[in-house]
């Protein structure tokens, strides 16, 4: 992956005009380029930003898609060909990538160099592990965890226990609230990290590695409540 800002002028295969690398489609001349080695937002020519204009995004998507599309080039070039499948290809994975909030985050928190913590199984093993655990969920974490247990073992033995199970839903709803206000937290630092300048970007960086921790681990436990409800 490239750092930003790195868009380096190539000459374009068909016309030899200099253009940045960057773009699908020679800017002179209009024919495919060879997959560019930009970045997801420079695909679209767009500058990395968090609080995306997604219609315009999904607009210029099917722009980009009709251009590319492989009936186009029914009768170009052996190599153009090739292209429009690559490009098609790094289109729909920029694409994927730009409309989700959460993968949109993490891969510009990526091209700035950050670290996104990114979950093994042993993750999933030490998740008990109160060193893990954030300080002020300690206690619901606890308790979760006991009738979590509790809930596995009323299965086990076949018995139901209603005053469980609604105490479980209760619980997950609560997680599941937490979550929500995560994601509020990291849009407003979205707008942070697009008006701000460089400390104030580190600054919001920093905040949304933390928070996008914060929600894989409440994003587990609502997953772990809702494999044990389900079970
Ligand atoms: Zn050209």
């Amino acid at each position: 992956m490239k750092v930003l800002d790195s868009a380096v002028p190539v000459a374009c295969w068909s016309c030899s005009i200099g253009h940045n690398d960057s773009t699908l489609f020679c800017p002179h001349c209009s024919k495919i380029q060879p997959p560019p080695g930009g970045d997801y937002y420079s695909v679209f020519n767009l500058q990395p930003r968090l609080d995306l204009d997604l219609p315009a995004l999904e607009q210029e998507f099917h722009r980009l898609s009709r251009r590319l599309h492989p009936d186009r080039f029914a009768r170009a070039l052996v190599n153009e060909k090739e292209w429009s499948l690559a490009d098609t290809a790094l289109l729909n994975d920029a694409y994927r990538t730009l409309r989700d909030p959460l993968r949109r985050t993490e891969y510009l928190l990526k091209l700035e160099g950050l670290e996104i913590g990114e979950e093994s199984a042993a993750d999933r093993k030490d998740r008990k592990d109160p060193s893990r655990v954030p300080a002020d969920l300690l206690e619901e974490v606890f308790d979760l965890n006991m009738q979590l247990e509790e809930m596995r073992m009323a299965r086990r033995i076949g018995e139901a226990d209603p005053a469980l199970q609604a105490g479980l839903s209760e619980a997950k709803a609560r997680f599941a609230g937490m979550m929500q206000a995560v994601d509020q937290d990291l849009r407003a630092e979205w707008i942070i990290w697009d008006a701000g300048d460089a400390k104030a970007r580190q600054d919001a960086q920093k905040r949304m590695v933390a928070l996008l921790d914060r929600r894989r681990y409440l994003s587990n436990l609502v997953r772990d409540v809702t494999e044990t409800l389900g079970a």
